[in-house]
């Protein structure tokens, strides 16, 4: 899948939305959308499943 709407401000090193580790853009990883502070459509991406679970966790308890 190709992100069209890249805003081309972002390097190509990844790192876990959740704990940071670097995610390898060129194998499957667990990736979540979302829509950022600022209103845009975003997504998010993790390292293991386990960082996205605790992730949508917190999103899905936090005061929107
Ligand atoms: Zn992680």
């Amino acid at each position: 899948m190709t992100n069209t709407n890249n805003t081309g401000s972002k390097s190509s090193k990844t790192q876990c939305e959740w704990c940071g580790e670097k995610v390898n853009c060129d194998m499957w990883h667990p990736v979540a959308s979302g829509t950022a502070k600022d209103g845009t459509f975003q997504l998010f991406r993790f390292c293991s499943e386990e960082c996205r679970e605790n992730w949508v966790t917190e999103q899905d308890t936090a005061p929107s």
